[in-house]
């Protein structure tokens, strides 16, 4: 028995050697190499969402007297450590100087949080005390004209934060390279893969706004979560699907982005996934989708030529 077992791994071992002789690699090269290639994702990150921010922004606060949700967008996010996957922490620690408490990692430009003086790093406090997870706090403490202080090298100061009132959608951005977006109810998540994807501006804002109608009109309680594209798996709702691009093409013209050529969008999405051209169960297949994209474009430009609100139609009483 013991001869046995020691047998097996020699034989395994046999099966998965190597032919050919690979050059000695330096420990202290790869962590060299590791260390850069970690920059150069913090680096990538940091772009993503800044531009994912700016988009999105533009979106939110131009639609805030559509959405019943809302409150003030200060301009800026915060992170720990926990909001990192495992593999990027080591990394999160020293290029974000990051540990548990939540850090401010990221400041819109010309922002109530820009103007605040507020820059990477800062740590937020509010009425209890540190705001462990800003977000939806910071927002209600805003809206109830809460006195903000930050802190940077451990001395507290009182800042002056304030923000335009947006829909209280935050849109966040998700490391994976898979080409997504979706709503669930609370947020717009779209993947850095769908950030890459997208050719332009124009696109990112359709792609927002459509996630957007998603959450205010209330398809997530309807329903479950409704992704832009199907990759697998049925839990989409085709009309759910359709009014949430009409609703966000209107989104994204009131954002005063272009609605030209979003169609573009879906011929290059139907070419990562080929079944929805001809065919699609529960999502409308990729040509229903464009044709009828190019009727509310006509909708919308007829209303701006008239000089008319850029207000979705509702249904008759
Ligand atoms: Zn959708």
């Amino acid at each position: 028995m013991t001869r046995w077992l020691a047998i097996i791994p020699l034989v395994l071992l046999g099966c998965t050697s190597l032919n050919t002789r690979l050059p000695d690699t330096d420990v202290v090269a790869v962590q060299k190499e590791k260390i850069t290639q970690e920059q150069a994702a913090f680096e990538e990150i940091d772009r993503l969402r800044a531009r994912l921010d700016t988009v999105a922004h533009r979106v939110l606060s131009a639609n805030a007297d559509l959405c019943e949700k809302t409150a003030p967008d200060p301009g800026l996010k915060t992170q720990s450590l926990k909001s990192f996957p495992k593999e990027l922490r080591e990394g999160a620690r020293r290029e974000l100087g990051l540990g548990d408490k939540h850090l401010v990692v990221y400041v819109r430009p010309g922002s109530s949080a820009d103007k605040a003086g507020l820059q990477k790093g800062d740590q937020i406090f509010g009425k209890d005390g540190v705001l462990s997870a800003p977000g939806k706090t910071l927002n209600w403490h805003l809206k109830e004209g809460v006195q903000i202080q930050k802190s940077r090298l451990g001395v507290k100061e009182n800042i002056n934060l304030e923000g335009d009132e947006a829909c209280y959608y935050p849109a966040l951005l998700r490391m994976s390279s898979a080409i997504n977006a979706y709503a669930n109810g609370k947020s717009i998540i779209v993947t850095a893969g769908m950030m890459n994807f997208v050719k332009s501006d124009d696109e990112l804002a359709y792609i927002i706004g459509h996630e957007l109608a998603h959450n205010t009109q209330s398809h997530i309680r309807k329903s479950v979560t409704n992704y832009v594209l199907s990759l697998g798996g049925t839990r989409y709702t085709r009309i759910f699907e359709s009014e949430a691009d009409y609703v966000g093409l209107y989104y994204m013209a009131r954002a005063g982005f272009d609605p030209a050529n979003v169609e573009d969008l879906w011929r290059r999405l139907a070419l990562q996934s080929l079944r929805g051209i001809g065919r699609a169960k529960t999502h409308p297949a990729y040509p229903n989708r464009s044709v009828q994209i190019e009727a509310t474009r006509a909708e919308i430009a007829a209303k701006t030529s008239a000089g008319e609100p850029l207000i979705p139609e509702l249904k008759d009483e």
